[in-house]
């Protein structure tokens, strides 16, 4: 018997995903075998210090870059294994992209219900159904009375909102925003983050947001944190508004990160002395210093 391929049932996979940009002799390696999966209706954050590695990520998983080696997968589509026709049938349908820079994601010259027509045009959707469904999605998001207004005349705030409703145009299966916050305000981006919530609970998009502020986990169900090109840990809140709970997680040969200050509380380093229990697992320092362990011996 076979075991189960890693990650078989969920919609989004990543597995010992690597990229590594080379510049003239320097060489970064800006993820080192990162594991994620996201299920199918889910609302995750991925949060990381600046350079930690999510642009990289939301790169490669929005199949405009592609990783060096390892297993990307999203919906059925192999992200690796893409010609580029398929390429940009991924791009326009299956998934959406909301961009940090408000500008990169809005035409200037074009209305709010024209930007969010554009994507449909590309593939194919007749004139009035295009109309139509982006009045609805404006309106969805609270933007109703601004459909006929130019980027340039909406605040940040309702230009990100405008780019979450483009983003949804061809009903992709999965939305990924790049810092969609973080340009604006707290109380600004707390309004972008509502609609990112109303883009998964009311249209079931699964909604993958990275960010470099630890604040939004009070916003989701489950922040994953990215530290060096790999996520670390995780913290889930059973309910929504709920106490949140911290997750460490394992890779596949049983590898685990404990976060650095609970090995400073427990001066856990190098070695530690684990002991099975019937419910869980117990973890002590190795109180033996290197010394202590010849004492053992010669005992
Ligand atoms: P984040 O979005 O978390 O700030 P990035 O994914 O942008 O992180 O970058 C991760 C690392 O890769 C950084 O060290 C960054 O300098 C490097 N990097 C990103 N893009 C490139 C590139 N096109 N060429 C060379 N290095 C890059
Ligand atoms: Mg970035």
């Amino acid at each position: 018997m076979t075991a189960p391929e890693y990650g078989a049932e969920a919609l989004i996979v990543c597995d010992s995903l690597v990229r590594i940009y080379q510049t003239d002799d320097v060489e970064v390696q800006a993820l080192q075998g990162l594991d994620l999966l996201v299920d199918e209706g889910e609302l995750v954050a991925i949060v990381g210090a600046s350079g930690s590695g999510k642009s990289t990520l939301l790169g490669v998983l929005s199949g405009l870059d592609a990783p060096t080696a390892g297993r990307a997968r999203v919906a059925d589509w192999d992200l690796l294994a893409m010609t580029p026709k398929q390429r940009l049938r991924y791009r326009r349908s299956t998934v959406g992209f909301v961009w940090q820079q408000t500008a990169r994601n809005l035409l200037p010259f074009l209305t709010a219900v024209e930007n969010v027509e554009l994507p449909m045009a590309f593939v194919g959707a007749r004139r009035s159904d295009r109309r139509r469904r982006a009045l609805e999605l404006l309106d969805s998001l609270g933007l109703a009375d601004r459909a006929d207004r130019r980027p340039a005349e909406l605040s940040g705030g309702e230009q990100q909102r405008v780019a979450i409703a483009t983003a949804l145009a061809n009903g992709p299966k999965v939305l990924f925003a790049d810092e969609p916050t973080g340009e604006l305000d707290r109380a600004t981006g707390d309004e972008v983050f509502a609609a990112l919530r109303e883009a998964n609970t009311a249209l079931g998009t699964t909604v993958v947001i990275v960010t470099h502020d630890a604040g939004v986990s009070s916003q989701v169900r489950r922040t994953v944190s990215i530290r060096d090109g790999r996520t670390s840990t995780e913290v889930l809140r059973r309910d929504a508004g709920g106490p949140a709970q911290e997750f460490a997680l394992i890779d596949r040969v049983g590898r685990m990160q404990v976060p650095a200050a609970y090995r400073r509380a427990l001066g856990l380093h190098e070695r530690v002395r684990l002991e099975l229990e019937a419910d869980h697992l117990g973890v002590w320092p190795d109180d033996h210093g290197a010394d202590d362990d010849h004492e053992e011996e010669r005992r």
